[in-house]
């Protein structure tokens, strides 16, 4: 073939949009009940928002975006992420004066260019939820309950607990105030091993020795084992929050893990972040990921006001709902898959009854039935056979004999059950074949 799609990015045939779409609509569900208003931001903005807010000495900023020169010379980004444009937006638009708090949801598709494999690719859609108003360990608490619970939704049908299926991981990573001590005891038992870091680790030393942490390679990953934690650097406001949010969890009954080394790809992070990751799904297991930027509004020329988001990778969290090539997934695609097939298959013999079917056919899609139907004179059996194919539950036999005695065939395809439906004109039939869909 010629033409195959751009390496990383992926094409969603049916069976994979009704994953996604499912997956979705429960997300959407708990986000209104949350009252996060759906807001939609452009797909490319200008580089500097990236490097600004991402920071430039990130992986994503220095080797993952997908940067170019327009026609007028500007630099531009795919957008990795969507935090940065919707505060982008927020300042843009002048959202902070509004009531807080202000509470923003947006899915769509990120770009990283990053080596494709496993549940990462170059695009890939995210549920991002972004928080902005006062800096309270409450407002975290209730994120990570709503991702916990949105996470859960799918599991509930399949006699799964969250527990046996996601962990949540924590951790602080301090605010300005203490985070440059524990820089400085990081970056000083970190010079130690200088010589048996993997190159970018050597490189990201002097730069951004946090990132260290997130390093994938075995051997930085055991230096990293003994590095000293920022847990024990913070400082009285952060050790407070923290205290605070986790006696909250604890208090609600919600199960974490706390991961002192746990950092993010993404500068604008302070004190408290988390990831729920899916176990037995490998090395890129986190499902979710999210926490505080309470200076990132501030940092791009707007006000002062404390935020908190999370993202949900929506084909990574597929996977493991669904499963893949290698693995079970929790929940059978069945009852997903049945919505795919027509409810009802219109046989139509002979020109008239193609001309009046099709007529049929318009009235009962305009009253929710999901039906196919055939445009050319073929044998019953070829439609039939069709029909089957089509995997519709029911077909409605109506040809020139049919029309003439004011009487079709209604068959059942699933059960080879057939009856005969009386009607005076098309209207009152149709309303006929929609109560047997609705209660055969
Ligand atoms: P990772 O450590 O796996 O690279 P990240 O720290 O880069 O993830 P975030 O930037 O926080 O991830 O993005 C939030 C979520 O988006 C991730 O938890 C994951 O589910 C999803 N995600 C991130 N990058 C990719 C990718 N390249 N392909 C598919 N999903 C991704
Ligand atoms: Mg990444």
């Amino acid at each position: 073939m010629k033409f195959q799609a751009v390496r990383g990015f992926k094409d969603w045939l049916p069976e994979n949009f009704a994953k996604y779409e499912y997956l979705i609509n429960i997300a959407k569900n708990w986000l209104k009940k949350y009252n996060f208003k759906e807001i939609k931001i452009p797909i490319l903005e200008k580089t500097e928002l990236f490097v600004r807010s991402i920071g430039e000495v990130t992986d994503i900023v220095q080797k993952e975006t997908y940067t170019f020169q327009d026609r007028n010379k500007n630099f531009l980004t795919l957008r990795p992420e969507a935090t940065a444009g919707i505060c982008r937006m927020v300042i843009e638009h002048g959202l902070h004066v509004r009531p807080k708090p202000l509470k923003y949801f947006t899915i769509g598709p990120m770009f990283r260019h990053e080596r494709p494999q496993k549940g990462r690719l170059r695009e890939f859609y995210q549920i991002d939820l972004e928080l902005f108003t006062e800096l309270n360990p409450y407002l975290e608490v209730e994120l990570i309950d709503l991702a916990l619970k949105i996470l859960n939704t799918p599991l509930k049908q399949s006699g799964q607990s969250l527990e046996d299926i996601y962990t949540l991981e924590l951790n602080s990573l301090g605010c300005f105030k203490c985070r440059p001590l524990y820089r400085e005891a990081l970056l000083e038992y970190l010079k130690k091993h200088k010589n048996e870091l993997c190159e970018i680790c050597k490189d990201r030393l002097e730069r951004n020795p946090l990132r260290v942490l997130d390093c994938k390679i075995e051997t930085c990953k055991e230096i990293v084992s003994q590095s000293p934690v920022i847990t024990d650097y913070l400082c009285e406001e952060c050790k407070e929050h923290f205290e605070e949010l986790k006696s909250i969890l604890r208090a609600l009954n919600i199960k974490y893990v706390l991961n002192p080394r746990l950092v993010r790809g993404l500068d604008y992070y302070v004190r408290t972040i988390f990831e729920i990751k899916a176990k037995g799904l490998g090395a890129q297991d986190t499902v979710a990921a999210g926490g505080r930027y309470d200076y990132l509004l501030e940092e791009l020329g707007g006000p002062h006001l404390p935020a908190i988001g999370f993202a949900i990778g929506l084909e990574r969290w597929a996977i493991s709902i669904f499963g893949d090539e290698e693995k079970r997934g929790v929940l059978p695609l069945d009852n997903i898959l049945n919505k795919l097939k027509p409810d009802l298959y219109l046989v139509l013999l002979g020109k008239e009854a193609i001309f009046e079917g099709i007529k049929l056919a318009r009235i009962l899609r305009e009253k929710g039935v999901r039906c196919e139907t055939t445009y050319e004179d073929k044998s019953l059996k070829a439609q039939l056979k069709n029909a089957d194919k089509l995997s519709a539950r029911y077909a409605l036999i109506l040809g020139e004999k049919e029309l003439k005695d004011k009487s079709v065939i209604f068959k059942n395809l699933k059960e080879s059950r057939q009856e005969n439906i009386d009607f005076e004109n098309l209207k009152e039939l149709s309303e006929k074949v929609y109560e047997k869909i609705n209660y055969a």
